[in-house]
């Protein structure tokens, strides 16, 4: 067999270095054709040593010097800017993009790759919430495929493997329920960044793990759902779940759920998306049913989370409202990252810039780019 040739963009990140843990676990099955990194440039250069790309892109382009310095004499081709992540997923060498960047800045090169016809193992949820609509449009047109990262949504469309004539009834999206899950909404006003930071059951970027204690993220992978799997917003169930043993489930026709458990340990759904349809053999910590004697679930509080409520709205108005949203939301984590805002301010603000936003029901690519270019200026008035 021959290797799969992988391009990571986002390859300093939380999904992008396990993603190369599992490469390096499977030498005869990856080789590593490009990674990039917006700022991390010692890392992408330690990166690039260790696994010898064909090329590597650093978005942030002030570390080109650097990063040129170091792997040029290494025959390594060095690229730098915004515009280099869209050409570069394009080269005929590579075979699937893990798309494991953060945000927005997804959209560009994930479309580009799949109109490249690129295999796509897709983490960047925010890709289709922002555009999901055009996204798949896309991925049909050109015949490529998408394979979910993100667990819950590895989870289902491991159960849908072989249901290909059974119509999905719905499916049921567990929520670790966050940090705050426990919380009253007086303590979670004040909660600090370094609390909500402390996510129970998942050490990730701390984008995702802010949107996690909001449930921002169960809102993002709602939507994220809808578009991967074709279904209509009542068909998208959540549930608490704080063990995360869990990932996600099916319900068909028949009345049946199928569930997809396992450790909460991201490496499995990455090395499934990598290796599909193969499952890769690991020697990962095995899951046992004695060590989790109890399994809850509870219903998910849309009052004490109103980024939850939000979220859902969004995907029912759909239009550019999940785009609109989607950017307030990261002005707003980036805001409360740097402590510039409360915790509860994050929703204030999505709220107030959604409230302030034009609806458009049949958005472009065009309008995506404006609409999220306004939704971030109108939410960034909401903090300076
Ligand atoms: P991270 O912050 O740890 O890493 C982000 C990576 O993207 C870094 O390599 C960074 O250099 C790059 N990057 C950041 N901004 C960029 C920009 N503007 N342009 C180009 N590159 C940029 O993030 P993460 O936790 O690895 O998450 C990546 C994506 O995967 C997110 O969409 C997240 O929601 C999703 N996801 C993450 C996890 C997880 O366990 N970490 C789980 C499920 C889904
Ligand atoms: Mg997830």
């Amino acid at each position: 067999m021959n290797k799969k040739k992988i391009a990571i963009l986002g390859s300093t990140g939380s999904i992008g270095t396990q993603a190369l843990d599992v490469i390096e676990q499977n030498p005869d099955l990856f080789e590593v054709e490009v990674l990039t990194a917006n700022s991390q440039f010692e890392l992408l250069i330690q990166q690039a040593i260790k696994f010898k790309p064909n090329a590597v892109v650093i978005v942030n382009d002030d570390h080109y010097d650097h990063v040129y310095e170091a792997l040029d004499p290494l025959g390594i081709k060095v690229y730098a800017g915004r515009k280099a992540l869209d050409q570069i997923v394009q080269m005929g060498s590579i075979d699937m993009v893990l798309t494991a960047l953060v945000g927005f800045a997804g959209l560009s090169p994930t479309l580009e790759a799949l109109k490249a016809g690129k295999a796509i193992a897709l983490a960047n949820k925010e890709t289709l919430v922002v555009a999901g609509e055009l996204v798949m449009a896309t991925a049909k047109k050109y015949n490529a495929p998408i394979i979910p990262v993100d667990s819950e949504h590895s989870a289902i469309f491991q159960c849908l493997v072989g249901e290909e004539h059974n119509p999905v009834e719905k499916i049921i999206l567990t929520a670790s329920g966050g940090p705050f899950r426990t919380k009253s909404l007086e303590e979670i006003e004040k909660a600090s960044l370094n609390e909500a930071l402390n996510h129970p059951n998942w050490s990730m970027g701390s984008k995702v793990t802010i949107d996690s204690a909001t449930l921002m993220n169960k809102g993002l992978e709602a939507i994220e759902a809808k578009w991967l799997f074709g279904l209509k917003p009542e068909q998208v169930e959540i549930i608490v779940h704080p063990q995360s043993i869990i990932h996600s489930l099916v319900g068909f026709a028949d009345g049946s759920l199928k569930a997809q458990l396992g450790l909460p340990d991201m490496r499995l759904p990455i090395q499934y998306a990598l290796g599909f349809p193969y499952r890769i053999p690991s020697n990962s910590k095995r899951f046992s049913f004695t060590d989790f004697p109890n399994l809850n679930f509870e219903q998910p509080d849309l009052d004490r989370f109103p980024n939850l409520r939000i979220a859902l709205e969004c995907m029912q108005k759909a239009g550019n409202m999940p785009c609109v949203m989607n950017a307030a939301n990261e002005v707003a984590v980036d805001a409360f990252l740097n402590e510039k805002i409360s915790f509860t301010d994050i929703s204030r603000i999505i709220e107030k810039t959604i409230v302030n936003s034009s609806f458009l029901s049949t958005p472009d690519y065009q309008d995506y780019i404006e609409s999220d270019q306004e939704a971030r200026n109108r939410a960034s008035s909401f903090i300076y």
